[in-house]
């Protein structure tokens, strides 16, 4: 074929052949040239447009025979002038490799009948874009000559979406298996597909989880067939399922599952459903630890309050309907503070740590030992039905408790002092048997610590006046409920009565007439006793200037005073107020103080005894013997008498250790320059035996008991 010059030649062309045919061919081959070149005309329009390139190469030497508008249009020239170009010069990716196989092809094959068709994807670069084509090409034969035929189809639109919707896969793989979650879609209870996480999670190999039932998430059939029923229940009616649940690992091992499911399409579910998976097993142990720990005492691993308590509430029950007994008991280590004071806390730690471990061997599985902190354990006893048995325990207990622990190479000997309450004897509830063995516990202390007290009503009764005490001492000195009661003092040799001591008492509108050793300690704990003492001096004070209007005028007056009035107090303001208020002669009020008191804190003791001193009162050593009984502070406090206290002279009798004691004592007080006085005298004979030691004054019962003031001045009148 000639080759055009251009596309628009072309109709002047046809028309040229057209005339030239109409003169110079024989009139009845016109109508077939004519049909020829209009069919040469349709198929050129079929061939321009095409959206595919169709280009023509002339084999071997590989350039361009014929194109079709498209090809032009995508190398944005008229496709006319691309004839004779060399095909690999348009710049089509794999142009070279495509000719040379069909050269190499036109060579080989030429005369074979079947003409294979090749296929393969380029790029073409175009303003700096990529153009991917699909070239198909095959080797075609005209007129004995070679011709490569080759289309190419832009699928660059095609490639892009493709690659779109790799990389979305991709990405929603990457999400998938990069959950912490495992992911899986089941159908009729088996693994259709899942995530990397799930086969993981499972100990399995990747792609080990698909086409397997979800038995295998499951520790047993029981469970299988449970959550099943209980999860196709809801899903079924369209409702998402959830459970937490031991699960199997493919190894045997097990974790906690949380499972979570919910139907692809709930009009549906027999496309399915989705589940998420998570390993929860830390959360679970956290929790079963947070419960453990509210339960719990950190440091020994014992039950707390609360879980005692708890159990106790069923002991008792169970107690009630079998007719048995429990013990609730307060175990506390003696002296603790002073171990932790001394080693530290660690070591006081590690002592509790093995303290709780060595009761723990003693008490049995159905018994419950805990710890509320400090050095107190609280020991439940159950179903006891011998009670004699917590003797027994007891004795055992505490001979082992005794042996020594070892701490950081150490020996540390400890004791514990107990307290039992029984029930239901001693309370029906927790909270009172937990009183009432707290109660004995103190008394267990109080008794030397290393021993265990039951409760008994008397504790209790004792309690409950000493929370009566405790409440009305306050309003006590405005009620007037104060008395001063007087007990005569003689003088042994001449029989005369030289003063009287002043004892308080309390006229309690319930209690009756209180003794002082029952309220003062409450008194000095509270530091009412200042206020208290106080009165008494006062009270005593004006009492004894009333004396001289019986014409007893010389009468001392002996007063007691506490430790706590000269620590919180000003006792010599007091003495002083009272003295001038009342005007009695400084001489005639004598002080009574315990050597306890001189003792401690020494030195401000001094300065306000020396004062008092100064001002002619009197000063008295009461109890004396029971104490320090050191020589050096009654010379410098400057003491005019000293009390021997009752426990030497009540049951006195001749060549007693007692008898030598007293007698001691009366010849380093005479050897001082003190006189002594001897106190709880009962008996004749007690105060015959005194004289013979040469004791100076006596006072007690036999010479007369502590009376209310108007008795006393009866008394002084009638001597
Ligand atoms: P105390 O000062 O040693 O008083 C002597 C105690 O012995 C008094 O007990 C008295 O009643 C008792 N008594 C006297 N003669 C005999 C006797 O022959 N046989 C026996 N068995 N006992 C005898 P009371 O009055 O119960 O006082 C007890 C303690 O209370 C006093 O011991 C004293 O330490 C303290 N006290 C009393 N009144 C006061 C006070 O006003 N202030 C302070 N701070 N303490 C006081
Ligand atoms: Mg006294
Ligand atoms: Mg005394």
């Amino acid at each position: 074929m000639a080759k055009p010059s251009d596309p628009s030649d072309w109709d002047e062309q046809k028309s040229r052949i057209v005339g030239l045919g109409e003169r110079s061919f024989r009139k009845s081959y016109y109508p077939q040239l004519r049909e020829n070149l209009d069919r040469l005309e349709r198929f050129r329009t079929l061939l321009d447009r095409t959206s595919d390139c169709v280009v023509l190469i002339s084999l071997p030497e590989g350039t361009v025979s014929d194109a079709n508008a498209a090809l032009g249009q995508l190398l944005g020239r008229s496709s006319v002038t691309l004839v004779g170009e060399p095909f690999v010069a348009l710049g089509l990716g794999d142009a070279a490799e495509i000719v040379e196989a069909l050269s190499v092809e036109s060579r080989q094959e030429r005369d074979s009948g079947a003409v294979p068709s090749h296929s393969d994807v380029t790029e073409f670069r175009r303003d700096g874009q990529s153009v991917w084509l699909e070239l198909t090409y095959r080797l075609a034969t005209l007129e004995g000559r070679s011709y490569g035929v080759i289309v190419g189809r832009d699928i660059t639109e095609r490639k892009r979406a493709h690659e779109m919707v790799a990389s979305l896969l991709a990405e929603k793989e990457a999400l998938l298996d990069n959950a912490l979650v495992g992911i899986a879609m089941v159908r009729q209870r088996v693994f259709v597909s899942c995530n990397r996480r799930l086969e993981e999670m499972l100990g399995l190999a990747s792609g080990g989880l698909a086409g397997r039932s979800t038995r295998i998430l499951y520790t047993s059939d029981e469970a299988y067939r449970e959550s099943g029923e209980d999860a196709y229940a809801s899903l079924d009616a369209g409702q998402s399922y959830s459970f937490t649940e031991l699960m199997a690992r493919a190894d045997g091992s097990t974790f906690w599952g949380e499972l979570a499911g919910r139907c692809i399409d709930p009009v549906r579910p027999e496309l399915g459903s989705i589940w998420i998976i998570s390993d929860v097993t830390e959360r679970k142990q956290a929790e079963a630890r947070a419960e453990y720990l509210s339960y719990h005492d950190a440091l020994t691993g014992l039950p707390n309050q609360a879980l005692l308590k708890d159990r106790m509430q069923q002991a008792m029950a169970f107690a009630h309907s079998n007719g048995t007994k429990l013990a609730l008991m307060i175990i506390d280590l003696d002296r603790f503070k002073t171990i932790n004071d001394f080693l530290g806390h660690a070591a006081g730690d590690r002592l509790l740590v093995d303290l709780a471990r060595r009761i723990s061997e003693h008490v049995r599985n159905t018994d419950t030992l805990s710890r509320q902190g400090g050095d107190e354990f609280h020991l439940l006893l159950s179903n006891l039905a011998e009670p004699d048995a917590i003797v027994t325990f007891l004795g055992e207990l505490m001979d082992d408790l005794q042996q020594p622990f070892r701490i950081d190479g150490q020996e540390l000997t400890t004791s514990v002092s107990v307290g039992v309450a029984i029930y239901p004897e001693d309370g029906a509830d927790f909270e009172t048997l937990l009183k009432k063995a707290d109660m004995a516990m103190f008394r267990a202390k109080d008794a030397g610590r290393n021993t265990y007290r039951f409760f008994n009503e008397e504790m209790n009764e004792d309690a409950v006046e000493q929370i009566t005490i405790h409440a009305g001492l306050w309003r006590a000195l405005e009620a007037e409920q104060f008395v001063l009661h007087y007990q005569p003092q003689i003088e042994i040799a001449s029989g005369r009565l030289i003063g009287a001591e002043a004892l308080l008492r309390w006229c309690h509108p319930d209690l009756g007439l209180v003794s002082p050793g029952r309220f003062i300690p409450v008194a000095e704990e509270t530091g009412l006793i200042v206020q208290i003492g106080d009165w008494v001096l006062r009270e005593a004070c004006r009492e004894a200037v009333r004396w001289r209007e019986a014409g007893k005028g010389s009468l001392v007056v002996a007063v007691n005073l506490s430790a706590i009035q000269f620590k919180r107090g000003d006792i010599e303001k007091s003495v002083a107020r009272a003295l001038e208020e009342t005007g009695l002669d400084p001489h005639r009020l004598e002080l009574e103080l315990t050597e306890s008191i001189l003792i401690r804190d020494s030195e401000n003791v001094l300065s306000a005894v020396k004062r008092l001193k100064q001002m002619g009162v009197k000063l008295s050593i009461d109890d004396f013997g029971t104490g320090y009984s050191s020589l050096a502070y009654l010379k410098r406090f400057e003491v005019d008498k000293l009390k021997i206290d009752q426990t030497f002279v009540r049951d006195l009798v001749p060549n007693s250790e007692d008898a030598a004691i007293v007698r001691a004592i009366i010849q380093m007080a005479r050897s001082l320059g003190l006189k002594t006085i001897a106190e709880g005298v009962e008996s004749q004979h007690v105060l015959d035996l005194l004289g013979l030691i040469e004791c100076d004054e006596v006072q007690g019962y036999h010479c007369g008991r502590p009376m209310a003031a108007a008795a006393f001045r009866e008394f002084l009148d009638n001597r």
